[in-house]
């Protein structure tokens, strides 16, 4: 099966991306749990100890679409997830892409890019390739003829509120019609011509992002931040790609702090990937019913959900909280501990 093939039959593809133990890791010597054996399964191991006290490891293989070893690029990381979701919007389709992890697990340096040196590049994150894809689909002569204009967003979700990043964190409401039409209210949506315009927006969205912050990774790591590319004809939308850095999912850490405003941030972010959990579910299920109300980040990726043609692609770091099952054989794992349903 190609990817396309694959996406097309589950209207969900589910990849694990292992990144390298950093230096801290290395230097503590840590332990690195997880191997790859092969392009979709990931070996765990866990370390035991008998009854004799004497150690081993216990080893647990897990299957996905695809598994990225630490040595994969983001290029090749887009290749398999993100690509093939550029043609469903200029098949009028719904795109999304989650990459979904815990805090320090590459999340942002898959979405966003590397920020680890000193000059900070956009233009490798899963962002900035799928914008540079659009516009290179955009001069086929089959959809020169369609006369599509490009817009980019870049919003973020804060316990359970929304700003936008492209308009100095104004904050948003978020409506809902009585065709449960969601819309963001006021969000800017800047009109791009090449990538170089999105590569500038990203930049801006992410100092945006990270501004006023004592630790910029604190603030970042408990929202989650929507970019996404939109295809109009005529005004009216064609086709749209939400590309999503999560909140990072460390489970029960934020919920038992003894600061009120990390307790409730906590729970925010707990009760947004359950509802994203369920709405994933439905959606590699085939469910009739999306149950996107729970939460402010469900809320405004309904269109994404629902309709005939929406693809989805979650990449999860390797280091995870919460496994959880997609459809069967494919599951979102928690690679550090396992008690999934
Ligand atoms: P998150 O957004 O999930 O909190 P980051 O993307 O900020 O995590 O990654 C944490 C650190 O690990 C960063 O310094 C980042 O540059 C580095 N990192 C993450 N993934 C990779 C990778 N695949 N290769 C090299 N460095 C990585
Ligand atoms: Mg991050």
């Amino acid at each position: 099966l190609s990817t396309t093939d694959l996406i097309e039959e589950h209207r969900i593809c589910v990849c694990v991306r292992k990144r390298p133990l950093n230096k801290k890791e290395l230097t503590i010597r840590d332990l690195d749990v997880i191997t790859i054996p092969s392009k979709d399964v990931v070996m765990v191991h866990e370390p035991k100890q008998k009854v004799d006290l004497t150690r081993y490891l216990e080893n647990q293989t897990f299957r996905f679409d695809y598994a990225f070893d630490d040595s994969t690029t983001n290029e090749m990381v887009y290749r398999f997830t993100a690509r093939p979701l550029v043609e469903t919007i200029f098949e009028r389709g719904m795109a999304t892409c989650f990459a979904y992890g815990q805090t320090g697990s590459g999340k942002t340096h898959t979405m966003g890019g590397d920020f680890s040196g000193k000059n900070q590049d956009c233009s490798k994150g899963i962002y900035a390739l799928a914008a540079r894809d659009v516009f290179v689909m955009l001069k086929k002569p089959c959809h020169k003829k369609l006369d599509l204009q490009v817009y980019a967003t870049f919003f973020e979700i804060y316990s359970g509120k929304v700003f936008d990043l492209l308009n100095g964190k104004a904050k948003l409401r978020v409506l809902e019609d009585g065709k449960q039409q969601v819309q963001v209210v006021g969000l800017h949506e800047r009109d791009v011509k090449c990538t170089e315009d999105v590569l500038k927006l990203i930049e801006v969205g992410n100092s945006c992002r990270t501004s006023g912050q004592t630790s910029a990774n604190a603030h970042s790591s408990r929202s989650h931040a929507v970019f996404q590319i939109i295809l109009r004809r005529k005004g009216k939308m064609h086709g749209k790609f939400s590309l999503i850095d999560l909140a990072g999912n460390e489970r029960g850490a934020d919920t038992s702090s003894a600061d009120r405003q990390t307790r409730l941030e906590g729970a925010e972010i707990n009760k947004s990937l359950l509802a994203l959990k369920e709405c994933i579910r439905a959606l590699g299920r085939n469910k009739p019913h999306t149950p996107f109300r729970a939460s402010k980040l469900t809320q405004v990726l309904r269109d994404s959900f629902i309709g005939e043609n929406s693809r989805t692609c979650m990449v999860s770091s390797s280091l995870l909280t919460g496994g959880w099952w997609v459809r069967p054989n494919i599951h979102v794992v928690d690679l550090m501990d396992y008690d999934w349903d």
